[in-house]
């Protein structure tokens, strides 16, 4: 087997919400690794990676003092890394589409919101006090940043804070929380990260074919691929009504030369009027398939 030093080292979200589909994405490239179970350390089944399972918070400082090759982590662990003094942080490699969420200004119902400026004098509760603070001096304010390491939105309510800054994705926890979202600080979802340095040789041979896998799933991720049979004459009809073609395909019916067979490579899924519309434009045995790789 290779020695240690030839081997790629990955950096993920031990249990938390990137967890999941963090390693759903790595098994679509095509790496396998062992049920982890507990273990921090993982090593992958079918190829020279291995898997570093740490705390989110761990994974730009892993990867930027080569501690790991990459990382997956949400951009706002890596922003309030990267603007923290002192080492050079990793590179971001790729956007990985999940894990979406805001930083948000959120207030409890007695105070009153009228932009930025309502916030002066204030204590506001975060995880993320880098950016807050850029964010409050992008907008000249002068509030108290309370730097918490998690369960920021019940500060309020336990008076440590007056107002809390904050990921949301639904909004759910702040409602809950009796909490109003304000405003937006920043906007965040999980990104590939790698050492801002680049790879050796050896090491870059192995990310190389994987980071163009990953292209090749990220590049489709909730495209369709949208079959269906029509009269020729209602092909110009059904082109317009498909949702963001990227290419497609008519081919004949053998023994019907007025039928057709249409394949649609669509950015994003039809929803159900779209394909009635298809249907009622003269469409039949609609499928709608979901598309899980593409080399061009
Ligand atoms: P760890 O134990 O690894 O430190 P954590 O509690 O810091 O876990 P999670 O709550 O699992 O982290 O969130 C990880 C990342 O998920 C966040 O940094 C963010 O990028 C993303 N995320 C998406 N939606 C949300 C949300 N609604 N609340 C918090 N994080 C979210
Ligand atoms: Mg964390």
């Amino acid at each position: 087997s290779a020695p240690e030093g030839d081997r790629l080292r990955i950096a993920v979200q031990k249990s938390g919400r990137l967890s999941a589909p963090s390693l759903e994405l790595l098994t679509a490239v095509g790496l396998g690794f062992a049920p982890a179970g507990d273990r921090l350390f993982c090593a992958g089944e079918n190829a020279p990676v291995d898997l570093l399972r740490v705390r989110d918070d761990d994974i730009p400082g892993l990867v930027a003092d080569g501690g790991c090759d990459l990382g997956i982590v949400g951009a706002d662990v890596l922003g309030e890394f990267a603007a923290g003094a002192g080492v050079r942080p990793p590179s971001l490699l790729r956007e990985l589409g999940f894990g979406r969420c805001r930083l948000a200004i959120a207030l409890p119902q007695g105070l009153n919101w009228s932009g930025p400026a309502s916030l002066a004098g204030l204590r506001i509760a975060t995880s993320h006090p880098r950016h807050l603070a850029a964010w409050l001096r992008a907008n000249a304010v002068a509030a108290e940043i309370v730097t918490l390491s998690g369960a920021v939105e019940i500060a309020p309510r336990l008076g440590r804070a007056d107002a809390v800054c904050d990921l949301v994705s639904s909004g759910a926890t702040l409602a809950a929380n009796a909490l109003r979202e304000v405003a937006t600080v920043a906007t965040s979802q999980a990104v590939l990260v790698g050492r801002a340095g680049g790879l050796d040789a050896a090491r870059a041979a192995i990310a190389g074919p994987l980071l163009q896998r990953l292209d090749a799933v990220l590049g489709v991720r909730g495209s369709r691929l949208v079959l269906c049979q029509a009269a020729r004459e209602a092909l110009p009809a059904l082109l317009p009504l498909l949702p963001e073609v990227s290419t497609h395909t008519v081919t004949a019916i053998e023994g019907d030369p007025e039928r057709i067979s249409l394949q649609a490579l669509c950015r994003r899924a039809p929803d159900w009027p779209a394909l009635e519309a298809l249907r009622g434009a003269g469409a039949r045995d609609l499928l709608v398939l979901p598309v899980e790789r593409m080399l061009a």
